[in-house]
């Protein structure tokens, strides 16, 4: 058994930089976490790695990581939209 879903945010959006992303939607930035720029991440998968601090996780990690307040709105955003 399997379910997808989609939701609002963008590594873009998260992380509020410029970024680099290449046509198969693989991306680097500077790490949030550590400001190394070694944070990679795939926006068609939605996972990002930093290959520095070893931070990784979903997207929907990383939004909880940098924006807790705004966490559980974007959650119950996410599930209205399944
Ligand atoms: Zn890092």
């Amino acid at each position: 058994m399997s379910y997808q879903y989609e939701c609002n945010y963008q590594f873009e959006e998260l992380l509020g930089q410029e970024l680099f992303i290449d046509h198969k939607g693989q991306g680097w930035a500077r790490c949030p976490f550590c400001k190394s720029n070694k944070f990679a991440f795939n926006t068609k998968k939605q996972v990002w790695y930093c290959h520095y601090c070893k931070e990784n996780g979903h997207i929907l990690k990383l939004a909880m990581l940098l924006r807790c307040s705004q966490f559980a709105k974007g959650v119950e955003k996410c599930l209205t939209e399944i």
